[in-house]
């Protein structure tokens, strides 16, 4: 008791200690940060900066001598950089997983970091038309590519492959019922739920079949005269094994036709090549399911795709311009930066030979598991060597997934450094240290910890000489978190 009363009695003087806000702010101490800075920044941050420094004193993590003028006028300049570093930080993303939700998602080729930086940064034609002067419509700009891509007729571009599935629900089946399997009903990561999106589309879920078997019966039973929408979703993260049958998109498109009921699929990611041709799974492409006859094909832009983050609409012409005239459509669009860097990935496509090498995240699926490791030995010794004595490193052979909840189940082998700490000291909770150490480097490092260990997947690893570089932080980082 005594003691903690003294505590108290010692964080309430050095409370007392902290200087108030305005006896700093107009302070000549101050002078060149407010004229180089401005007073509002200067002194929101000086704000910031007390606020930090009482709730260390309560929390007892504080030390008297840390309270001087120049200590707390130190930690100042530190939020100031830091606020004017900005919250977005560029990462290497060595988790194994190549469109990692969390980080972004696809890489963007450099043909399309160039084209958004030519064409998005000044006026340009987004919704204008050269030749005559009017207005055009921004779809132009990809539609044509797109078709040609995929086959369809028509296509529109929306936010996100979310806002696709809205749009089209919305914009076709709005009080009405739309038919989907109850194998189908999907949940992907960021509460996008399949009946969720209906009911926001204010469209009525009629669910058939059973989770693990739909058959055509089960659509056609359920039409009546209110039916609007036959909807199809790829189980993009999870797979039905066993006993199970579905309905193809072939086989609905005749019921499609017959009623006069439009099919939309979610493909979800939806590639815009055969991947087997490049030794990968087999991933469904919008190509054959525009042949096989549905009205409308929804995927992502940052998928598979390797582009910016888009939602796309590919079908037949009428069914297209139903849903390009919703009103939610014009709420949902894009914007130029993400128009310029769609049409430029797209383009890579044109050239189907050329696009390993000019798309990353096909580049990274495709890395030979030769190279993945002569990489690993090649900055092992860098490692090695700022890892101190606590740290053993190997090489290890691992899986890394593709992501996005795309192929499910499918991995790629890939190679992996494996950093475990010595005898007695591997547990969790260090484990989980030394990843926040690679995470305080310049550009953080982002692993992941499987098996007791923390691996570094360099199936994705670019600027190798970038990486290797800052690994001459890493001393320093450890013993912050107290691992050397
Ligand atoms: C990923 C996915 C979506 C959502 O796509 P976003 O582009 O992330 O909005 C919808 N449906 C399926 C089946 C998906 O896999």
């Amino acid at each position: 008791m005594a003691k903690k009363e003294s505590v108290v009695h010692g964080s309430v003087e050095l409370l007392k200690q902290i200087p108030s806000l305005g006896s700093l702010i107009d302070s000549t101490q101050l002078d060149g940060l407010v004229s180089e800075h401005g007073r509002t920044f200067v002194a929101n941050r000086l704000r910031e900066t007390l606020d930090n420094l009482r709730a260390s004193v309560i929390n007892g993590s504080i030390k008297e001598y840390q309270l001087t003028p120049v200590s707390i006028v130190a930690q100042l300049s530190d939020n100031i950089d830091k606020a004017l570093s900005g919250a977005m930080v560029s990462v290497f993303n060595l988790t194994g997983t190549v469109l990692h939700t969390n980080l972004g998602r696809a890489t963007l080729a450099d043909h399309a970091l160039e084209y958004v930086a030519k064409v998005a940064g000044g006026p340009n034609t987004l919704e204008y038309d050269i030749k005559s002067g009017k207005r055009g419509d921004r779809d132009n700009i990809v539609e044509s590519l797109i078709c040609e891509l995929t086959g369809a007729e028509a296509a529109t571009i929306v936010n996100n492959n979310a806002a696709a599935v809205l749009l089209s629900i919305a914009a076709l089946a709005k009080g009405k019922e739309v038919i989907v399997s109850r194998g189908e009903l999907v949940e992907i990561g960021g509460s996008f739920r399949l009946p969720d999106v209906m009911e926001a589309a204010g469209a009525k879920m009629i669910e058939v079949g059973t989770t693990n078997r739909t058959h055509l019966q089960d659509y056609k039973k359920a039409i009546n005269t209110n039916t609007a929408l036959l909807m199809k979703v790829h189980t993009s993260n999870y797979e039905v094994q066993g006993f199970t049958a579905s309905v193809s998109e072939a086989s609905l498109s005749v019921l499609s036709k017959e009623y006069g009921i439009p099919l939309v699929t979610d493909l979800g990611s939806g590639t815009l090549i055969d991947y087997t041709t490049l030794g990968l799974p087999k991933e469904p492409l919008p190509f054959d399911k525009i042949k096989d006859g549905c009205s409308v094909v929804t995927f992502s832009g940052d998928k598979l795709l390797g582009g910016p983050q888009a939602g796309i609409l590919v079908g037949d012409r009428k069914t297209i311009e139903l849903i390009r005239r919703h009103p939610l459509k014009r709420a949902l669009r894009v914007g130029q930066l993400t128009m310029a860097a769609l049409e430029a990935t797209l383009r890579l496509y044109l050239r189907p030979e050329h696009l390993v090498e000019n798309l990353p995240t096909l580049r990274f699926l495709t890395r030979p598991t030769s190279e993945i490791k002569e990489l690993c030995v090649k900055v092992m010794p860098a490692i090695k060597n700022s890892c101190g004595h606590n740290i053993d490193v190997q090489i290890v052979a691992t899986k890394s997934q593709i992501g996005s909840g795309s192929l499910p189940g499918k991995t790629l082998d890939s190679y992996a450094l494996s950093l475990t700490l010595k005898k007695g000291l591997n547990s969790g909770s260090n484990l989980e240290r030394l990843a926040s150490a690679w995470r305080l480097l310049p550009t953080p490092v982002v692993g992941r910890i499987s098996d007791n260990a923390f691996l570094l997947d360099l199936r994705t690893l670019q600027n190798t000489d970038n990486f290797v570089r800052q690994l001459k932080h890493l001393p320093e980082t450890l013993s912050m978190k107290g691992l050397t």
